[in-house]
């Protein structure tokens, strides 16, 4: 028995497909988790088994977050690492969660999932680094599972501590061989390579400075032996620049090369200081990147050079980071701030011009599917996966701005979706998460960051 889903009188209906197309009065329909059809309300089938009206909302794809650390939920705003950038940042953070839990671990990836999913995010990646006290990756799987998040699990690790010249402190660091086989074991418990998969597994080393070059090479090799995906943090700040030139005699995009770290296979967070050979390299080998627009700001890591990336034909995606230096989880909230920073970056030189609003939302949307590898997200299409998110117009923020919804989104406040619909479910019905009850997991989540800040006192 199939189950069909109708969404009709949109006010406008983003489609992100090879057109553009922009629907007024837009419909879609969908049998179980994939697009069957898009377009106006009067040509498309009348009946299902749930209709959904859409009068006085924006329909589009579901956003697509690049690069996340969801554990960090639990420690924004710590007030040591407010105003450090990003190697003083970490070094008072460290300390923090070295003493995370499996139970911290599930609750703040729900927490973070939810966030995201209320604010537009369909498919996330999360980035988790830190495996303390019997920590998993499959704890946040198994939130992700819960949830009903499209979700792409980056296995990340450090393994050059302190004493080794890393950044870390060595009782937060694995050792290289119980890497290898523990993301090997997930590769082969979760990874689902079909499409309209649910779940990915992505071999995610953290740093250049926090693993050695062995692992960059054996993590290359090992992912590409299963076809999955490699992501790691890179040319973060002058200081990441910095370590490289002195550690390794290179620039951070000649490290990745030199490592087997380029290709359609894999993207890098960040790249604020990618120089040209670089950025040229990137997309001469087709490498991804995931912007974070906040995180580069909260830590005054700089501007990356977004406009001369998509120019070069690099495939850029959009993150909000983790909540350690965003401090928000908000996917539109990200948007919005990818589009203004482009503008101040170029204020002397194309000014405005340098993103637009819709410019913003293709890279969370086609931009976040084309760096994780995806053709079945991120365009709403026959064939495509039923990841769709509606906004509400009516709500203060927008209110005069009716001239033209689909640009209000990312100019006026950043809305929360009406509702949400991952794989065909409907996952925000309303306003409100309809898969977990949030009251109850938010009170948990306080008390878990609550423990956790004084286990470290
Ligand atoms: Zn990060």
């Amino acid at each position: 028995m199939t189950k069909t889903l109708l969404i009709k009188n949109a006010r406008v209906l983003v489609t992100m497909d090879a057109d553009r197309r922009e629907i007024a009065n837009g419909a879609i329909f969908i049998r179980d988790n994939v697009i069957e059809q898009v377009g106006n309300s009067a040509d498309l089938p009348h009946s299902a088994d749930e209709i959904i009206d859409a009068t006085n909302h924006v329909v589009m794809p579901g956003l697509i977050n690049t690069h996340h650390h969801m554990y960090q939920s639990l420690t924004r705003v710590i007030p040591t690492a407010q105003n450090g950038e990003l190697f003083n940042w970490l070094t008072n953070l460290y300390p923090i969660w070295a003493n995370l839990t499996p139970e911290m671990v599930h609750v703040s990836s729900l927490t973070a999932m939810a966030e995201l999913m209320l604010s537009g995010c369909t498919t996330s990646s999360d980035h988790l680094y830190v495996y303390p006290n019997g920590c998993k990756l499959d704890d946040s799987i198994e939130a992700a599972q819960k949830i009903g998040m499209r979700f792409h699990a980056a296995r990340g690790s450090m393994s050059v501590g302190q004493s080794k010249g890393g950044l870390p402190p060595d009782r937060v660091v694995e050792d290289e061989r119980a890497i290898l086989q523990d993301t090997q074991r997930l590769i082969e418990t979760y990874h689902d390579a079909e499409r309209y998969a649910m779940q990915r597994i992505v071999v995610a080393p953290c740093s250049p400075f926090s693993v050695s070059r062995d692992l960059m090479r054996e993590a290359a090799l090992l992912a590409r032996s299963h076809g999955v995906s490699l992501h790691t943090h890179l040319a973060e700040n002058a200081n990441d620049i910095a370590y490289s030139r002195e550690k390794f005699n290179m620039t951070p995009a000649e490290y990745a090369e030199d490592c087997g770290w380029v290709g359609h296979d894999v993207w890098h967070a960040h790249c604020v200081q990618l120089d040209d050979d670089g950025i040229y390299m990137f997309a001469r080998t087709g490498t991804g990147i995931a912007h974070c627009p906040c995180s580069n700001m909260r830590l005054a890591s700089g501007i990356a050079p977004i406009r001369k990336m998509i120019d070069a034909g690099i495939a850029v995606g959009l993150g909000v980071d983790g909540c350690a230096s965003n401090d928000s989880g908000h996917m539109l909230g990200e948007v919005r701030q990818a589009m203004l920073l482009q503008r101040v970056a170029h204020s002397q030189t194309t000014g405005p011009d340098a993103m637009t609003a819709r410019q913003a939302l293709e890279i969370a949307t086609l931009g976040g599917a084309k760096v994780l590898n995806r053709d079945d997200i991120g365009a709403l299409k026959p064939g495509m996966a039923a990841d769709i998110v509606m906004f509400s117009l009516d709500q203060i923020g927008f209110a005069g701005a009716w001239h033209d919804p689909v640009a209000a989104l990312v100019f006026c406040t950043p809305s929360n979706v009406a509702y949400s619909i991952i794989n065909g479910r409907v996952v925000v019905r309303n306003g409100e998460l309809a898969s977990v009850d949030l009251p109850v997991v938010l009170e948990r989540h306080n008390q878990l960051a609550f423990n956790l800040a004084e286990a470290a006192r």
